[in-house]
């Protein structure tokens, strides 16, 4: 079975990349915010108000909550579960694998 595509919608910044829940675990607590998967803008929340600037340092996005790179392996892609901790159930959309 494969993991259903959890989305907020296109990115605005780069147009071909979707804007998808980066959740990543620190000291046991979930941070989450929101990654392009083409061109790696980060916003803080699915409202994408709030984008967040790279430092100019780093070669990989960061998390906006602990500041460590959301490729590191503390983070990942948000499940659904994660999806509705973090109360962002309802601003994502949800699809299956099949419908793609
Ligand atoms: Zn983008
Ligand atoms: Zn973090």
């Amino acid at each position: 079975m494969t993991a259903p595509l959890i989305y907020v919608e296109s990115c605005p910044v780069c147009g071909d990349g979707l804007c998808r829940i980066r959740v990543c675990i620190t000291d046991q607590r979930l941070n989450g915010c929101v990654l392009c998967d083409e061109c790696e803008a980060v916003w803080t929340d699915p409202s994408l108000q709030e984008r967040v600037s790279r430092k100019p340092d780093a070669d990989d996005p960061q998390c906006p909550g602990c500041g460590q790179s959301l490729w590191s392996k503390n983070a990942h892609w948000a499940n659904i579960g994660e999806v509705c901790l973090l109360g962002w159930y309802d601003r994502v959309r949800v699809v299956s694998a099949k419908e793609g």
